[in-house]
């Protein structure tokens, strides 16, 4: 299983690896969008750092809760409210558990999903960070009905993000900033499907 502690600690090790990918993720969204997803994500995972630092949570829901409402603060843009919403609703989705187990890992990250989903109306296909979000939640959710701890249940929801992401390349934006590229946008990573597998292999990798 994994406490209260040890999410907190994951946490804490994947806003640090957004925030070290802030030049990437701000170039991806050079390409196809306002080139400030890595300075939004950058302002954001820093002030999640912060919020890590504070005590006095009641459980993996109130940790998550913490994160959305730091994120919502302070983000911005399309991610902002679609990371936050994904946070919020993960954390929803966990209220009154003491630990994570796979199964409940499954649990938020499909709740984040549907956050997502309620609120920027993407489908699958559009090249978004759903693109990444929709098979992950598909893998862990079958790692965990195999058995799976909670480690090779993100490691599989995170290889099938990163798979996810890579999808996106070809695809032509259909909604968000590059989808005023219309055509132009396809060739391109989405910088939302690539921060969200960046966040996936990261948690993956401290959930331990
Ligand atoms: P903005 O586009 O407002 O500058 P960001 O650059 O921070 O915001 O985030 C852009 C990313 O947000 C996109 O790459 C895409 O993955 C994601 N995104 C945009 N619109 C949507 C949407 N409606 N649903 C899901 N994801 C979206
Ligand atoms: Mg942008
Ligand atoms: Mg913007």
């Amino acid at each position: 299983g994994c406490s209260t502690e040890d999410l907190v600690a994951a946490l804490r090790a994947a806003a640090e690896v957004v925030i070290d990918h802030r030049d990437e993720l701000v170039e991806l969204d050079r390409l196809i969008g306002d080139a400030d997803h890595g300075e939004n994500l950058r302002r954001g995972f820093t002030a999640v750092v912060s919020t890590m630092d504070g005590g006095g949570w009641s459980g993996p829901a109130s940790v998550l809760k913490a994160v959305a409402k730091t994120l919502i603060s302070t983000v911005g843009g399309a991610a902002g409210p679609l990371y936050g919403t994904a946070f919020l609703r993960a954390g929803a989705a966990l209220d009154g558990r003491a630990e994570l187990d796979a199964p409940a890992v499954a649990t938020a990250l499909r709740a984040a999903l549907d956050g997502v989903l309620a609120r920027g109306k993407a489908e699958p296909g559009d090249k978004t960070m759903v693109d990444a979000l929709t098979p992950a939640v598909q893998a862990a959710e079958a790692a965990a009905a195999q058995g799976a701890d909670v480690v090779a249940t993100l490691s599989a929801a995170a290889g099938a993000a990163a798979d996810g992401a890579a999808a996106t390349v070809p695809l032509v934006a259909r909604k968000g900033r590059a989808s005023y590229l219309g055509e132009r946008s396809a060739g391109h990573l989405d910088p939302g499907a690539r921060s969200t597998s960046l966040l996936l292999t990261a948690l993956a990798t401290h959930a331990g």
